[in-house]
């Protein structure tokens, strides 16, 4: 099958090549989809969230993000290639926005760290259209009025590094609000770019 279902969560199995044509599909259709990047953590979590586990389960894409879940793929007896981590999503959505425009907006993380992560994403890959940012540090009471803010900038990649499960339940409660073409939760990302 495409997918296997590891505790419930059912993970794409496709290379990161297939993962990105996937996603560039996502966009060109106009509508919001949400991918979701599921490590062994986020598994765990949703055996006892109910709420993250239907995010989890109708998510357009889910990305085996940990070498475990490539293992417990395995071990399934639906072997996945390799881990397609948020980190590297991340990098090579930022190569792709360079070739093609992509308007790509970095939410989460500590304040100074989205701008910091995006200022070198654009070294990394000169031409990259990161249209803007904003930390993470909101009450989810916040997050209409946050999402208003982040539409205003019309992305079509919405990055949410917030943590598992506050990312995947701001994406799916603002989805209809921001309407990019895609969600990704990325979890630590953008502690990784800033450094
Ligand atoms: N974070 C955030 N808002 C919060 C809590 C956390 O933006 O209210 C950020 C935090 O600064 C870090 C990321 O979310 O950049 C969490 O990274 P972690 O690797 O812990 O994510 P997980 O493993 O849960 O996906």
């Amino acid at each position: 099958p495409d997918r296997v279902h590891i505790l419930g969560v059912p993970i794409d199995r496709l290379s990161m090549d297939q993962t990105l044509a996937r996603i560039e599909a996502f966009i060109a259709s106009g509508t919001p989809h949400i991918v979701v990047t599921a490590d062994a953590a986020g598994i765990a979590q949703a055996q006892h969230d109910p709420a993250l586990m239907e995010i989890y389960r109708a998510a357009e894409l889910v990305t085996p993000d940990s070498i475990g879940v490539v293992w417990a793929a395995r071990r399934a007896g639906h072997p996945i290639e390799t881990r397609v981590s948020g980190v590297d999503i991340l990098d090579n959505l930022c190569r792709l926005s360079a070739e093609r425009g992509y308007r790509i907006f970095f939410l989460g993380a500590e304040p100074g760290v989205a701008d910091l992560a995006a200022e070198k994403m654009r070294l990394r890959h000169p031409g990259c259209n990161i249209v803007g940012t904003r930390h993470g540090y909101f009450p989810a009471e916040s997050d209409e009025v946050v999402a208003h803010e982040v539409a205003l900038f019309t992305p079509d990649i919405l990055i949410v590094a917030m943590g598992i499960p506050r990312q995947e339940k701001f994406i799916r409660a603002t989805e209809h609000i921001i309407q990019a073409k895609v969600g990704i939760g990325v979890g630590g990302s953008l502690d990784v770019f800033s450094g």
